[in-house]
């Protein structure tokens, strides 16, 4: 991980108390913590940095409160659905021991589909209760945050003997199993053990009809969410009052569905404590504060609302009682896209905002500083998560419907990203069109006669052979390498649950996307949508052919979208339901195919190497029998070593006549060739390049991403080939005065007409070339006093860092001759 903060003033106070929470799904308090620190000492190395990371009782709980070193021991226990998830027990001392109940029955750990809490159950927490003791421990804290007590609501709701409906009426799954059975014990478990539950938040209830569209993040509460979410708890303490119960209406904690505050915590008399207030004590908060200037702290997903989230709170709320300074920094890690991090305003900016502006976020009472500090991307270690993060940064791959939640495996293409995989497509075409006599263009339309994917063979074949999991429910391709035995056999394990002999044997799933044409939805008007471009070739073969009077061989290309309702899709733009292709069929005389075949092979390869693609890290991969698609006779994928493994990215495939006679045999069109010279008839061949533009983006942008060293500073930068960099080149006035702005936007405007270049005047210079080299821009203008006296500016090389003075009227030439290629 990178160090998260640089602090940018040298007047730095001298004990600095950094106390942050979680940054919930990546980071724990101590390793932000560290990050942080180290970032502190770097600037300012004279100041005593002091370590506090906190919590509130849920995620990041052991981190926070136990020393390095401590022990801390692997538990199985049963997740929220019931199925092992490994938790842990850590141990303060000899007699207590400390768990988070988020880890064994937390929502955190199910994907946002699973997250329903009627399904889930809170079993694990009640076992690791147990195992604590059986290991000698006299005292367990439990810490439940906030999530983590929701979802065994409905199982104390259960033991009550009630049902749950869904919308339309029907009963909902069983869930919550361990609180049913609690239930019958209501006076109490006569556990050996005092048990201590930290909870801060009332926990949001799940009811019938009731509040549970709003459990959700209590963090991120609205107050329309809140209206409801007391309402629904009304309404269930008034249920819980009929059924005799009026206790489990009003406990704290656990809420009145019966939370675990109501459930097992309740039944093992639990001493119910604040729990940012009880790390805080137990971490020596006080005492650190006071010998503290200064108070760093944050957390990821600060509450919207409040502005700062509950161990976040606490530590404002006693440095502001001890009149101490206070900065806070927030984050949030989404969907793998690295942080982002909150303003003081609520708004959501991105780490380059934060990298250029002052202060971050502070609850609204607590008062900005003077202090300016420069943030640094907390960065995951994975390089597949940088690069996401980066590319949403700076605009090159935005998730589809972002603002939605997202589309799962469906991504757009933002400024960059689109200049980017355009220039990627047009060296194609260029290369496989315009620069060879003997192949033609296309562009024919997604949707086909749906006759065309039964004479392909997709409608019987394109399908990828899955296995179900009876136990955990999770579904997995056949050839899954996680998956250890033979599927459908007792041996086989799952790879998720690893239950053994709950793997179904394989099935067929087909991968087309079905739509209707016209008005009526029946059976007769279902269409697909292409799962690949090379259908639309086949179908075109004799119009091509008799327009352009092409003589065999030659080849049709195109380059067109094609959905696939993959199973398994995922790692960004690698596997994505809709996806372009970029295809050229090559048509040659039958046993002719070999040699174009190899032909084809070396010329593709060529191609991706004046991309600019290590060679090292492309390889070929030649199918075995098993592999090969129904129409192939020979096919080779080129692969690359992406940060999650090799993997294909384009395929050169021998279809033989596959294709062509099946057409001829379902349309009864005869696409025969007749070749003149010697008069023979025959159903050509094809040699097929079929490369996807998504997934040679990605590789583009994998190869070019670089960690560097650069004065002593690290700059990430994107190596680009300068022909296929989005931007050519960044125009920068060095300040804005003295007729600089003026100069420089006139040789903006006159590279304008040239390439796709780009202006900035905001920040520092040294700011502006970073954010550049993280968009690949090859070359940086700036224009400077001596500009304005003699009209030459600097341009800087992304790659080298070298400086060349050159005169403005040459710069046109001088960048055309740098860019070709
Ligand atoms: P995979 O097994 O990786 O899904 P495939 O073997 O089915 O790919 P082909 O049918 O040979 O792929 O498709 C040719 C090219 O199209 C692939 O090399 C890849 O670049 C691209 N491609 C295929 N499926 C997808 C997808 N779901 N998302 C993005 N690109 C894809």
């Amino acid at each position: 991980m990178h160090d998260s903060v640089l602090i940018a003033r040298s007047d730095l106070s001298n004990l600095v108390l950094v106390a942050p929470a979680a940054f919930k799904g990546s980071f724990g308090p101590r390793a932000v913590a560290d990050a942080i620190a180290a970032g502190v000492r770097r600037a300012a190395p004279e100041a005593t940095v002091l370590l506090c990371p906190v919590a509130d009782g849920g995620d990041g709980l052991l981190d926070a409160v136990l020393p390095p070193g401590s022990l801390r021991e692997r538990v199985q226990a049963s997740g929220p659905l019931g199925t092992p998830v490994a938790a842990e027990l850590g141990w303060v001392d000899p007699e207590t021991a400390i768990l988070e109940s988020s880890t064994a029955c937390g929502l955190a750990l199910l994907t946002p589909e699973q997250r329903d809490p009627l399904r889930t159950t809170t079993r694990g927490v009640g076992e690791l209760l147990w195992e604590a003791v059986d290991r000698g421990a006299r005292t367990v804290v439990v810490g439940m945050g906030g999530s983590a007590t929701v979802d065994g609501g409905t199982g104390a709701a259960r033991g009550f003997g009630w049902t749950f409906q869904d919308g339309g009426g029907a009963p909902l799954a069983e869930g919550g199993g361990a609180l049913a059975d609690l239930a019958s014990c209501a006076s109490g478990w006569g556990l050996e053990a005092q048990v201590v539950a930290l909870a801060d938040v009332t926990t949001p209830l799940v009811g019938p009809e009731g509040a549970a569209p709003v459990f959700g993040p209590q963090k991120g509460a609205t107050v329309e969410s809140v209206a409801r979410l007391a309402a629904g708890l009304d309404r269930l303490a008034a249920l819980m009052a009929r059924q005799g119960h009026p206790e489990l209406a009003t406990l704290p904690g656990g809420g009145a569905a019966g939370g675990l505050g109501a459930g097992l915590v309740f039944f093992a008399g639990a001493r119910i404590v604040p729990g940012a207030a009880w790390v805080l004590d137990r971490v020596g908060f006080d005492a650190a504060l006071a010998k503290a200037d200064l108070v760093i702290t944050g957390e990821g997903a600060l509450d919207r609302t409040s502005r700062v989230g509950k161990a976040t709170g606490e530590v404002i709320r006693r440095a502001e009682a001890a009149r101490k300074r206070v900065a806070v920094v927030a984050g949030r890690v989404e969907d793998g896209a690295g942080l982002a991090a909150y303003g003081g305003d609520g708004a959501t900016l991105d780490a380059a905002a934060i990298a250029a502006s002052g202060p971050r976020a502070t609850r609204s009472g607590c008062p900005r500083l003077p202090l300016r500090l420069n943030f640094r991307v907390l960065m995951p270690e994975n390089l597949m998560d940088k690069l996401v993060s980066l590319a949403k940064r700076r605009g090159f791959v935005f998730q589809s419907s972002e603002i939605y939640g997202g589309l799962g495996s469906v991504w757009d293409y933002g400024p960059l990203g689109v200049e980017l995989k355009k220039n990627i497509k047009e060296r194609w075409w260029r290369s496989m069109v315009h620069e060879r006599e003997d192949i033609e263009g296309l562009d024919a339309a997604i949707l086909m006669h749906p006759k065309v994917w039964e004479a392909s063979g997709h409608v019987a074949g394109f399908t990828d052979p899955l296995v179900d999991c009876k136990h955990c429910k999770n579904r997995f391709r056949a050839d899954d390498p996680r998956i250890k035995g033979t599927p459908g056999q007792p041996d086989a394990q799952c790879p998720v649950c690893g239950t053994k002999g709950t793997l179904t044997a394989p099935r067929q799933f087909n991968l087309m996307f079905k739509t209707f044409m016209g008005p009526v939805e029946e059976d007769a008007a279902v269409i697909f949508m292409r799962p690949e471009t090379a259908q639309g070739i086949y179908v075109n073969y004799l119009n091509v052919l008799q327009s352009s009077r092409q003589k065999i061989p030659f080849g049709i290309a195109q380059i067109g979208k094609a959905f696939r309702n993959e199973i398994t899709p995922g790692n960004f733009i690698f596997r994505t339901r809709e996806f372009e292709q970029m295809e050229m069929q090559f048509f040659v005389k039958p046993g002719s195919e070999g040699e174009w075949f190899e032909f084809w092979r070396a010329e593709r390869l060529k191609w991706l190497q004046g991309l600019g693609i290590r060679p090292e890290k492309m390889r070929w991969h030649q199918h075995g029998k098993d592999e090969l698609a129904h129409y192939a006779e020979d096919a080779y994928d080129i692969e690359y070593e992406f940060p999650f493994g090799w993997h294909e990215f384009e395929g050169i495939h021998n279809r033989t006549d596959f294709d062509l006679k099946n057409h001829q045999q379902h349309s009864g069109k005869k696409l025969e060739y007749l070749d003149a010279a010697t008069n023979e008839r025959f159903i050509p061949y094809v040699v097929e390049t079929s490369a996807g533009a998504d997934r040679t983006t990605l590789v583009v942008l994998c190869d070019a991403y670089r960690e560097e060293e650069v004065q002593g500073e690290q700059r990430v930068v994107l190596k680009l080939a300068p022909a296929l960099a989005p931007l050519k080149a960044a125009v920068f006035p060095l300040v804005n005065k003295d007729g600089m702005p003026e100069l420089s936007r006139k040789i903006y405007d006159e590279l304008r007409r040239h390439f796709n270049v780009f202006y900035d005047d905001g920040g520092s210079i040294g700011r502006r070339y970073r954010r550049q080299d993280e968009a690949g821009t090859p070359f940086g203008i700036t224009i400077d006093g001596q500009s304005t006296q003699d009209q030459t500016v600097t341009v800087r090389d992304r790659d080298t860092l070298q400086q060349v003075r050159v005169g403005a009227a040459k710069l046109v030439s001088y960048l055309k001759d740098k860019l070709a290629g």
